[in-house]
């Protein structure tokens, strides 16, 4: 019997996400299992923290369609069909944790870091899922491109 049913790539499209996603979709196909996909978008307030003097609307739905059109892109050359992509706003590791439970994931995939992590640590939201999961997690090694 395989050991998973339900594998969660979460995914920040970041150069280093080719990698995370092969990995994911090859345990997809060993476990021959359900893939879905997470991307979390912060809200400004959250990732830079206190309040903005002025109206930060229009630059949130921008953000949340520019979200939406590139997890589409993903799903759609992965064949992951539209209600399993979710596209969450809030803390990343957070909404991760939380859609991982209410769906059932028995493995979340993540790099080991993204954008601002250095090859040999583990970043902030690998971190917090390794951490607080309540199912398996795959921190998937990127490293820098050369
Ligand atoms: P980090 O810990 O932020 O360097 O990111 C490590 C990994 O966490 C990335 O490779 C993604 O798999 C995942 N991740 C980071 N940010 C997000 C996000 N906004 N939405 C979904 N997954 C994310």
């Amino acid at each position: 019997m395989s050991p998973y049913s339900h594998i969660l790539l979460a995914t920040d499209f970041s150069e280093e996400t080719d990698a995370v996603v092969e990995r994911a979709q090859a345990m997809a196909h060993a476990n021959q299992c359900l893939l879905s996909l997470i991307h979390v978008i912060e809200p400004i307030s959250i990732a830079y923290g206190g309040e903005f003097p002025f109206d930060l609307s229009d630059l949130h739905k921008e953000v949340e369609k520019q979200g939406n059109t590139r997890l589409n892109e993903l799903a759609e050359k992965l064949d992951i069909p539209k209600e399993r992509c979710y596209l969450e706003i809030g803390l990343t590791e957070k909404e991760i944790l939380r859609t991982a439970s209410e769906n059932s994931a028995d493995l979340i995939v993540v790099g080991s870091h993204s954008k601002h992590g250095l090859s040999l640590l583990l970043g902030s939201t690998a971190n917090a899922i390794l951490h607080h999961a309540e199912c398996d997690v795959l921190a998937v090694r990127v490293r820098k491109p050369k």
